[in-house]
């Protein structure tokens, strides 16, 4: 008799559930901007997703929708079974509590006229009812899970090396010990090796702790270490989505394939004999995106029909999924 039972590759109730999610900008005298036109994503408990794709493809946009910083055009955002897109502000405050953030930039997230207790202890203050002492208490532990001392706790941010301010944003993300967490670019602004310091420490964490991610990223590179699941977004689409091995092993999507000879072409420790899809041309202004599929002016394969018709999200070899005209369905 087994004892080991079978794990569904997509769970049958994930933690965030987001179905057809639409994000506008909306300005007066110009053209509507569908920075997120349709995006269907999900993330368990405990599990890491990235989302990536090049700057402008409406990473941080979905974000936005997700967290309702932005009320969505369209779609649902389900957290735990309850959606997001239909909560007032003070069911919404409560939700929040269990879904932090981190973001990219060290030099303007963190607060320069609070100390560093003070910012790591915000969300205690905003959430809990925990008195002075215990909030302190809270603090100093949290410091030392993310390798600062509690003499800094009293100090500044601009007294804090890049590296080190994105450890003070993961301790104020986690000291609620939230289900999820979003790190948007959270170690895009950091040099190599404290970038390599600050994953490091988020995944351990967040595989302590249990915690969700969506980590959100430009580069591919660093996901490979921290990701169970890749989604790979282009124009405010996904064009792909895989377990981390597979799409690192076998990219179905040409944009993926091109993001990653760009990847791996920028690591010197990488040589591959990989044939190289090279990305170019820009992005196209979502707000004039091409007809047919969303990657069709880029793509050195597309024929006729990409440019006609948007190809929609179908099964591949492996459990995933892409956007391809010319990839063979599973
Ligand atoms: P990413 O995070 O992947 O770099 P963004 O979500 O920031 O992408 O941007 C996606 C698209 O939405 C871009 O074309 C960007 O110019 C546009 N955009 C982002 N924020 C705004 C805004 N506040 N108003 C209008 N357009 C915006
Ligand atoms: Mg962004």
């Amino acid at each position: 008799m087994s004892t080991t039972p079978a794990v569904p590759a997509v769970p049958a109730t994930p933690l965030l559930d987001v179905r057809d999610l639409r994000v506008e900008y909306r300005s007066r005298g110009r053209r509507t901007v569908a920075a997120v036109r349709s995006v269907d994503l999900q993330v368990a408990a405990g599990e890491v997703v990235a989302l990536v794709g090049e700057s402008g493809s409406g990473k941080s946009s979905a974000v936005r929708g997700i967290m309702q910083l932005i009320r969505p055009a369209g779609g649902e955002v389900r957290f735990d079974g309850q959606d997001l897109t239909t909560l007032g502000r003070k069911e919404l405050r409560r939700a929040r509590r269990d879904m932090q953030m981190v973001f990219q930039d060290p030099f303007s997230s963190l607060d320069p006229a609070m100390t560093v207790a003070e910012i790591i202890a915000e969300p205690l203050m905003v959430h809990t009812d925990q008195d002075r002492k215990q909030r302190r208490a809270s603090v100093v532990e949290m410091l030392e899970l993310v390798g600062l001392r509690r003499e800094h706790a009293d100090r500044y941010p601009h007294e804090f090396s890049g590296g080190q301010r994105q450890r003070i944003a993961i301790a104020r993300a986690l000291i609620l010990r939230p289900r999820l967490v979003i790190a948007d670019e959270a170690v895009s602004a950091l040099d190599v090796s404290s970038q390599n310091q600050v994953l490091q420490l988020l995944q351990s964490l967040i595989a302590e702790l249990g915690i969700a991610c969506l980590f959100i990223t430009h580069d591919l590179a660093v996901v490979r270490s921290i990701a169970d699941r890749v989604a790979v977004m282009y124009l405010g689409r996904l064009v792909e989505q895989q377990r981390t091995e597979d799409l690192f092993d076998h990219p179905e999507h040409p944009y993926t394939q091109a993001l990653l000879s760009a990847a791996l072409v920028a690591d010197p420790r990488v040589q591959r004999t990989r044939r190289r899809t090279r990305l170019e041309g820009e992005l196209p202004d979502p707000a004039n995106p091409p007809a047919g599929c969303v990657f069709s002016t880029r793509c050195p394969l597309a024929i006729d029909v990409c440019h006609e018709v948007a190809p929609p999200m179908r099964p591949v070899a492996g459990g995933g999924q892409a956007a391809c005209h010319l990839v063979e369905p599973a």
